[in-house]
């Protein structure tokens, strides 16, 4: 991961000019080395050392005082600016192409929503998954529309309105999700139903080269790892469409539980 990273850090430095890309992304990955060396040293919180480390960086430092909108908005944005900088750059990495490669290890690992989300005292689903997905393209298109309109109206100070947004947005993806978390007894139902960014996160991590195998040589059926899983995912199925595959957050919490190490 560290070279993966490193190798994106120095293309972008090279080609964009800009020694802030060759910063931020040796950041992120020595965050996530660091994650894997301490998961290795069997640490308990090791992920989410990774996850306070780069979610808190991307909150604090790029959103808040450099003021970047990371949110979806910020995307579509400098999507339509047709500029391939900031946002655009972290999609593509983080929530478009690189989930071919790591799944939605983003979500485990880096997300700043689902670091609060993850203290919550809900960390396995309570209830059984609602049928309620569906939610997320109406969060999808809302946020397309919020900024077509935005260029549609000619709105003047277009960076103030998107710091604006990441500000407000971010406070009501915290609400929600809390709430959501409690009413539901499942600190990732804001992920499973409400979360925009699953749309592209879903189809593309669907075909990801790193992904959780259940040997079934060992395993014997005891469900442990279905039980500690907060995505309720079907690991011990191995083909790409075994239920909820898509939502594999790689926490490996369901490696960590089972007896035989058949994970
Ligand atoms: S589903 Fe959305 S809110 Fe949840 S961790 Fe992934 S990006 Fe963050
Ligand atoms: S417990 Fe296992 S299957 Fe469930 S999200 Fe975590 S890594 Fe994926
Ligand atoms: S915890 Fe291990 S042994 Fe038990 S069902 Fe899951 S993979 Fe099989």
């Amino acid at each position: 991961m560290l070279a993966i990273f490193g190798t994106v850090a120095v293309t972008l430095w090279l080609t964009k000019d800009n020694l802030f890309y060759l910063l931020n992304f040796s950041y992120i990955g020595i965050s996530i080395a660091l994650g894997i060396s301490l998961y290795i040293r069997e640490y308990k919180h090791a992920r989410r050392v990774t996850q306070l480390l780069v979610g808190c960086y991307m909150l604090l430092y790029l959103g808040l005082i450099c003021n970047e909108n990371m949110q979806i908005e910020g995307f579509w944005y400098y999507l339509f600016t047709g500029v391939f900088e900031a946002a655009t750059i972290h999609y593509a990495v983080a929530k478009i192409f690189g989930p071919l490669l790591f799944g939605r290890g983003w979500c485990g690992y880096a997300c700043w929503t689902a670091m609060v989300l993850d203290f919550l005292p809900y960390k396995q689903p309570k209830q059984p998954r609602k049928k309620i997905g569906f939610i997320r393209y109406i969060t999808f298109t809302l946020s397309l529309i919020f900024v077509a309109t935005l260029f549609l109206m000619h709105a003047g100070d277009m960076e103030r309105i998107m710091f604006l947004s990441f500000i407000i947005g971010n406070l009501l993806y915290y609400a929600v999700g809390i709430a959501l978390a409690f009413i539901l007894k499942d600190n990732r139902a804001f992920c499973k139903y409400i979360c925009p960014i699953t749309v592209f996160l879903k189809p593309m991590s669907y075909f990801s080269v790193l992904r959780i195998k259940c040997d079934k040589s060992k395993c014997v059926s005891c469900g442990k790892c279905k039980q500690v899983c907060p995505m309720d995912v079907d690991i011990t199925d191995n083909s790409r469409k075994r239920a909820n595959g898509a939502e594999c957050i790689l926490c490996l919490e369901c490696v960590k539980s089972c007896p035989k190490k058949a994970l």
